[in-house]
């Protein structure tokens, strides 16, 4: 599929003796495994290329995937190529510098919203970023070379983006591009550790999400963390973030959301919102956000704002339960 913007896209890469990786703000498993295996199949295959990831944006839980590069000054930007991945809308460029490039390549799984690449390159369906590399790599694996350290990221991308292969946009594509990369001696006991062990402290807290968590009338569970309770428990805003999965198996609750407390003085609480057979890609997109059918992002600010949320989302349930069978 897409065989012509891929072969393009080969091209470009071809083409350029820079190479600039962007990605979305907020890091996830996601952004980082495309980024940086994107540029492990580049270095394994043109060694001499330079491949650059600048990012200053950081996250605990993948630390363990290692540090991006260093800042360089404006002119190392303006004759590369940029390839942005995993970005549905400029805005959300975690480093803005990419407009200083000659040239941007946009790649990514989201419903397209913005525009903003020379080529882009947009599969909604596949369930990651990462998966979509390892289908640039399967299509040309006589001119890429992929080595070990990219399989793990690609690979750990894919992993995360698809809850572990549970996700609805999981296809046969996932799984054969996934078992590619199995075919590298990827260390998934390791790589497991470092994505799904936890803290005591975290078993504690999620034991207080459950404590605290609530359903509306038609079928929306919700948590609204504030900084207090991550304190109490010495939770991060991303380990709280990831609570929104532990709302995912509520019979009859077809959407969950996780209200977290940022540490932004503008008050902002970041939410995420996830849903099955229901869309709630529209409720997200009236609160600063947007994202998947049935898994979105969103920023409000303030109490208010979030019941308002929470109203909308109920009432998309509510609509979905009227006119549809079969749901659990
Ligand atoms: P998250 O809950 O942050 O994991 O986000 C779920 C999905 O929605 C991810 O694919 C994000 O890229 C997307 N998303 C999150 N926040 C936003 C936003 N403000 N605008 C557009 N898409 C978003």
């Amino acid at each position: 599929m897409n065989t012509e913007i891929k072969k393009k896209i080969l091209h470009k890469i071809k083409e350029y003796d820079r190479i600039m990786l962007f990605r979305h703000i907020r890091i996830d498993g996601d952004c980082v495994g495309a980024t940086k295996g994107l540029k492990a199949i580049i270095k394994e295959s043109w060694p001499s290329k330079e491949v650059y990831i600048i990012d200053d944006e950081h996250s605990d839980f993948l630390a363990f995937a290692g540090e991006d590069d260093a800042p360089m000054p404006d002119e190392a930007y303006s004759g590369a190529l940029a390839i942005v991945l995993d970005t549905a809308t400029s805005d959300r460029i975690s480093n803005p510098k990419f407009k200083l490039c000659r040239e941007i390549i946009k790649v990514d799984h989201h419903i397209p919203v913005d525009s903003y690449g020379e080529i882009e390159w947009v599969e909604e369906e596949r369930c990651s970023c990462s998966e979509m590399i390892a289908d640039l790599y399967l299509s040309f694996k006589d001119e890429l070379k992929m080595s070990n350290e990219a399989a793990t990221y690609l690979y750990m991308g894919i992993v995360t983006d698809s809850g572990r292969f549970k996700y609805r946009g999981v296809n046969g594509d996932t799984l054969r591009c996934a078992g590619a990369l199995l075919d590298h001696d990827i260390d998934t006991e390791k790589l497991y550790a470092h994505l799904y062990l936890e803290k005591y402290e975290n078993l504690k807290f999620r034991s207080a999400i459950y404590d605290k968590m609530l359903i509306t009338e038609a079928g929306v569970a919700y948590i609204y963390i504030d900084r207090e309770m991550r304190n109490k428990f010495g939770i991060t805003v991303d380990e709280a973030a990831a609570c929104v999965n532990l709302l995912d198996s509520i019979i009859g609750c077809l959407c969950w959301i996780a209200f977290i407390e940022t540490e932004q003085e503008d008050g902002a609480v970041r939410v995420r919102l996830r849903s099955r057979f229901v869309s709630i890609n529209t409720v997200a997109e009236g609160y600063h956000g947007g994202g998947h059918a049935c898994a979105s992002g969103a920023t409000v600010y303030s109490r208010d704002e979030a019941q308002a949320l929470i109203a909308d989302a109920d009432k998309a349930v509510r609509e979905y339960k009227a006119t549809h069978e079969g749901w659990l």
